[in-house]
């Protein structure tokens, strides 16, 4: 990104720092955050104070936003560019958080020209080129999912020009054993969703190869070794494109 924002990050760096009591607050129950070793710690909450300069928060319908629910956002946001660097978030600046689900319009035009308009009530959203949309209430208290993980993987997903479920990979990797990962993952988990089976998964990754990507990174990081164990390609995958074997942190 340049000198001039490493001159202004280190500047930031060196006027701010984390206390540890809200730190402790802000991640109280983020288990998968709570393991990481104290030099990968640090290193987060570094990333998390530049986060916190570079981002803007916005609080909607009402919403009044602490500190300790900021931090928390951020500390999960910042995990998967832990060995990636906040430019993997660049060219936006939003945050914005709601109390609860929220909801969008949604318009389509089809084939035959006919607009159809539908609500949509969500728990998170990240726009293309805009910001990231967050339910609280999700973040606090959805413990079948991981909003915040979710919708900044969709962030990076969103960086090869579209939410396709591939992100661009780093040198050294290889597309064509990506697709073949994730690929067969994807298949036999929407085999089974439409087979009406219990998935270990939320079933909403069988929606998109997207969702897929996006659900399987917040397991990636949650329950890393369950990744592994179901899913030993797609692990393989992520922990090169994440740059971070969290499968090693978690305690049996
Ligand atoms: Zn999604």
């Amino acid at each position: 990104m340049g000198w001039l924002t490493d001159w202004r990050r280190r500047r930031v760096l060196a006027k701010h720092r984390i206390e540890d009591a809200l730190w402790d607050d802000a991640t109280r129950g983020l288990e998968f955050i709570r393991r990481l070793p104290s030099p990968d710690r640090e290193k987060l909450k570094r990333l998390v104070v530049l986060f916190l300069a570079e981002k803007q928060f916005a609080a909607a319908h009402g919403l009044e936003i602490t500190d300790r629910m900021r931090l928390s956002i951020a500390a999960q946001a910042c995990l998967p560019i832990l060995e990636l660097g906040l430019d993997w978030y660049a060219g936006w600046s939003g945050v914005v958080v709601y109390p609860g689900d929220f909801r969008v319009r949604r318009t389509e035009v089809d084939e035959h020209g006919v607009v159809h308009e539908w609500d949509d009530e969500l728990a998170g959203e990240a726009m293309p080129g805009g910001p990231v949309v967050l339910s609280w209430d999700a973040a606090a208290h959805d413990a079948a999912m991981n909003v915040v993980i979710h919708e900044f993987a969709h962030k990076l997903d969103m960086l090869g020009g579209v939410a396709d479920g591939l992100p661009p990979l780093h040198p050294g990797m290889e597309r064509r054993a990506w697709h073949a990962a994730f690929e067969e993952a994807y298949r036999g988990f929407r085999d089974a969703v439409e087979r009406g089976k219990d998935t270990w998964l939320d079933p909403y990754a069988a929606e998109h190869p997207s969702e897929f990507f996006a659900v399987i990174s917040e397991a990636f990081f949650e329950e890393p070794r369950e990744v592994r164990r179901r899913y030993p390609d797609v692990y393989d995958q992520l922990r090169l494109f994440y740059r971070q074997d969290p499968a090693l942190r978690e305690r049996s």
